[in-house]
């Protein structure tokens, strides 16, 4: 990681590392809300249909956010073992060094910028 001096690279596990706790108690609380509301209208305590769209809607909503907080904790482990690995700061798809600048921005980025932006035409 010629890119990235040691003192960036805590700064950036650091930051991973916070992230990734946020990320977790996120996902956990979904989950209680998530097996919660499962569990109320399977005792079917909701009654009314406005209140029972209502809830359906919010299960929706919840699922999303769930589904959207696992996948960016995967990344987060990635760049993580990434770390560990002394790859962490090198685009997978060119082998460029990855701009440090966007790694502060966003510690998960596994692409450099002109990779990232294929990635996402493709
Ligand atoms: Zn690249």
């Amino acid at each position: 990681m010629p890119n990235i001096n040691e003192k960036e690279l805590n700064e950036l596990r650091e930051s991973l590392l916070t992230y990734k706790k946020q990320l977790q108690h996120e996902i956990h609380d979904e989950l209680i809300r998530e097996g919660s509301s499962s569990a109320i209208s399977l005792a079917g305590k909701v009654h009314d249909k406005q209140e029972e769209s209502l809830s359906e809607m919010l299960t929706e909503i919840n699922l999303a956010m769930l589904s959207q907080h696992q996948h960016e904790l995967k990344n987060l482990e990635r760049a993580l073992q990434r770390m560990n690995e002394g790859e962490y700061g090198t685009c997978i798809d060119c082998d460029a060094p990855i701009a440090i600048a966007r790694l502060q921005a966003y510690p998960t980025a596994v692409r450099c910028i002109s990779c990232q932006a294929k990635h996402e035409q493709a």
